[in-house]
């Protein structure tokens, strides 16, 4: 049953971006990259980080990313110190993009009419993922201020994992490093 609702809820929003006349350009696999790219923190901008987590095949992961980047949505940067690496960033016009269809608007109008009711049941939701995450052996890409390695500084947060500050909004984002801590705020 649980199963069920899942898919339907899922099969609902693909027809929802397919039918968008702002989405008619993009495949949806491509709409799932931007979508994870606006989401994640700099750890996990990577072509292998976006393959991990949409659990595709490189190749087409790959062919995806060219075909956003041929589009003008997202760009390529070295990083400064692994010359062979790059991260991806989203450019201006996706994310213009991404803030006019985001998040669906029969989701939002749903959600407001349920009320605490929405709010309830993200929760719950998140419950289950981390229930999932916790038994099964599947990569991370939690919400960085749930993280083990996640600690609150006045002036943001701290990765004991890289040992670098965290701006306060890079604790919104998710990484492919995340751990979950015992308890989470
Ligand atoms: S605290 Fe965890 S989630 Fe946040 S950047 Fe470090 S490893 Fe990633």
């Amino acid at each position: 049953m649980l199963f069920d609702l899942l898919e339907r809820l899922s099969s609902l929003t693909r027809v929802w971006f397919r039918q968008h006349p702002l989405l008619a350009d993009l495949q949806p696999i491509q709409l799932s990259a931007l979508l994870y790219l606006a989401r994640c923190n700099r750890y996990s901008n990577t072509p292998l980080a976006v393959t991990e987590y949409l659990g595709l095949t490189k190749g087409t992961v790959s062919q995806s990313l060219k075909a956003l980047e041929a589009k003008g949505l997202i760009v390529k940067t070295q990083d400064v110190a692994d010359k062979r690496s790059v991260h991806l960033s989203l450019t201006e016009p996706a994310r213009a993009l991404l803030d006019a269809v985001m998040p669906p608007d029969f989701l939002v109008t749903a959600t407001t009419r349920m009320g605490g009711q929405a709010q309830a049941l993200e929760g719950l939701l998140s419950d289950l993922l981390r229930n999932i995450q916790r038994s099964e052996n599947v990569p991370g890409f939690g919400l960085c201020k749930t993280c083990r390695f996640h600690r609150q500084t006045g002036s943001g947060g701290f990765c004991e994992l890289t040992q670098e500050p965290l701006a306060p909004p890079e604790r919104e984002l998710i990484c492919r490093e995340h751990q979950l801590a015992e308890t989470t705020e």
